[in-house]
């Protein structure tokens, strides 16, 4: 049976290596994808997801860890968290255009910047693997374009150039890496989903690859044995 469900990590998986897509996505081979800072995020995501709902944070953080209460001592002031907040851990389902392919996904949070009449999808990122290139990542594109489309569940109603996206790193500082979004871009990230997909529902078997583009990659003695 086709899939027709896709996450960010089915496009980024892709575009890393088709070998990899195909272990994982078409075989459903398990592999950890993380390493030693998994539970940090975890952890971290659940206290902010936490203290936004209003709740109190000092029972949650008296067992922290000391990297844990590092990153909150970093956030815990900052001008995002005043925002108006929209939702939180909002997990999406949502159409892609008019073709029976979905996207999947949960927002970490969303807010308004009413000064600057934006919505903000914040993704906290708290872990050593940041991203190098943010451009080509496929997670603003899916998270964007979800949001965009499927913005009347929430009850809103903005335009397109309204929208943006962070990448929120917490580590040593707290630093912001901003997407904007436009129709352009709606039109383009669509194109480049519905692309993929059609190039994954090809694949019929194992694609050989030349060179292995991933260092630590858990599928090393499948490829090459
Ligand atoms: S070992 Fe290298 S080539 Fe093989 S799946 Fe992993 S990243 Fe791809």
């Amino acid at each position: 049976m086709k899939e027709n469900i896709y996450t960010h990590d089915h496009f980024n998986t892709w575009q890393a290596c088709k070998s990899r897509y195909y272990f994982k996505y078409i075989k459903k081979m398990g592999w950890p994808d993380f390493e030693g800072d998994y539970e940090l995020g975890q952890n971290f995501h659940a206290l902010i997801d936490y203290y936004l709902r209003g709740f109190q944070t000092d029972k949650f953080l008296e067992d922290a860890s000391d990297e844990l209460q590092a990153g909150w001592e970093l956030i815990k002031n900052h001008p995002i968290l005043d925002k108006n907040l929209i939702k939180t851990e909002w997990g999406f389902n949502s159409r892609i255009g008019n073709t029976s392919n979905w996207l999947t996904g949960r927002i970490d949070a969303i807010f308004y910047d009413k000064q600057r009449n934006k919505y903000i999808i914040a993704d906290w990122k708290t872990g050593k693997y940041i991203p190098k290139s943010i451009e080509p990542n496929f997670q603003h594109k899916v998270y964007l374009y979800a949001l965009y489309s499927s913005q009347k569940d929430l009850g809103l109603e903005f335009k397109a150039e309204e929208l943006e996206f962070q990448y929120i790193k917490i580590r040593d500082t707290v630093s912001i890496n901003t997407i904007e979004f436009s129709r352009e871009k709606e039109a383009g990230y669509k194109d480049s989903f519905l692309s993929i997909i059609e190039k994954i529902n090809a694949v019929k078997s194992f694609i050989k690859p030349d060179t292995c583009p991933i260092n630590q990659c858990g599928f090393k003695n499948l490829c090459y044995q």
